[in-house]
């Protein structure tokens, strides 16, 4: 508000109010330094199969290490970024990492990266996939795109057309936070998604709110009808994977499997027999 404002009319707010507004300009400006300077990490969480219990890939997450601060969350400063316009900057320097990354882990693993509403307009994303993909050598199938409702809430030709032409690269499309948009089967009907990945509200309600567990089911309904695979994100406790199994989940992603952690973690994560949800055990996971 106080940009709006423009300067000088600080004086008009309570003290506390104004020292929300000097963080507040400290954290821009930290952050514009961050981009330049690249204070930027990506950390990885495993995705599991539901059959067979392996890793099928990683979902890249965006840290960032304030020299100060120390970790920043994502969920403060991507925000932040897309207001400032640096979301560009940031999600293409996420998303060449998460292809470098990629290409050089065994087998056909696969990297999910997050994508804001904002990388979407501009014209630039095709390309910028394109060219991540070209230069890591990561085979554009082991590549999965990861959107929120929001995207869609505008109902903007051009964005459906930018997600047919990214499909059209080979690279796989999820929709992140199933359940917490709006209207979200009509999204479904209008684009055909890979990957549905229910919001992690409805995992932590298992067990306390009997209308997650009902969600659940439908959801995997919806997936299974549609053919799309059905991830279910925050998984932390033994009884939510049992519960998530028993409805049919495909793949699971959460802290009784392991927290995001750094890329030279991934082989490592990749050894592990504890990430066998068989043999996972409540408690066994540290965090
Ligand atoms: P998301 O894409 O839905 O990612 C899942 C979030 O849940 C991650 O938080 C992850 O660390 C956390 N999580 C995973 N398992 C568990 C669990 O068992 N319990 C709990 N409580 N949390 C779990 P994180 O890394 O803080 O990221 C938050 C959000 O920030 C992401 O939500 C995503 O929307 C956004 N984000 C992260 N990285 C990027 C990025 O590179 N680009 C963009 N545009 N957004 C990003
Ligand atoms: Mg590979
Ligand atoms: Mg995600
Ligand atoms: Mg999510």
């Amino acid at each position: 508000r106080a940009k709006e404002e423009g300067r000088g009319t600080w004086r008009f707010f309570e003290p506390a109010m104004n020292a929300r507004v000097v963080a507040r300009r400290q954290l821009e400006q930290d952050l514009r330094r961050a981009v330049t300077e690249e204070q930027f990490q990506v950390y990885y969480q495993p995705v599991v199969e539901a059959e067979g219990g392996q890793i099928s890939g990683f979902e890249a997450l965006v840290r960032w290490v304030h020299p100060e601060r120390g970790m920043v969350s994502p969920a403060e400063f991507i925000p932040l970024a897309e207001e400032l316009g640096l979301i560009r900057a940031i999600g293409g320097w996420v998303l060449r990492q998460a292809c470098s990354a990629a290409a050089a882990w065994p087998g056909e693993l696969k990297v999910a990266v997050n994508l804001s509403p904002v990388q979407f307009s501009g014209g630039a994303l095709v390309a910028e996939v394109a060219s991540a993909l070209k230069h890591a050598g990561l085979a554009p199938h082991c590549l999965e795109l990861e959107i929120t409702e929001s995207l869609l809430l505008t109902d903007d030709a051009a964005v459906l057309a930018t997600l047919h032409e990214l499909r059209a690269l080979g690279v796989r499309i999820a929709m992140d936070d199933f359940g917490t948009g709006y209207s979200s089967l009509s999204y479904l009907q209008r684009f055909p998604f890979d990957k549905i990945k229910i919001d992690q509200s409805f995992v932590r309600g298992l067990g306390q709110d009997e209308h997650c567990t009902a969600i659940i089911r439908a959801v995997v309904g919806l997936g299974k009808a549609l053919g799309m695979t059905v991830n279910a994100e925050g998984v932390e406790t033994a009884e939510q994977l049992e519960t998530l199994r028993a409805e049919g989940c495909g793949e699971f992603q959460g802290y009784l499997f392991s927290k995001p952690r750094p890329s030279q973690d991934v082989r490592t994560m990749l050894g592990s027999p504890e990430y066998s949800p068989a043999s996972v055990r409540p408690g066994s996971v540290a965090a």
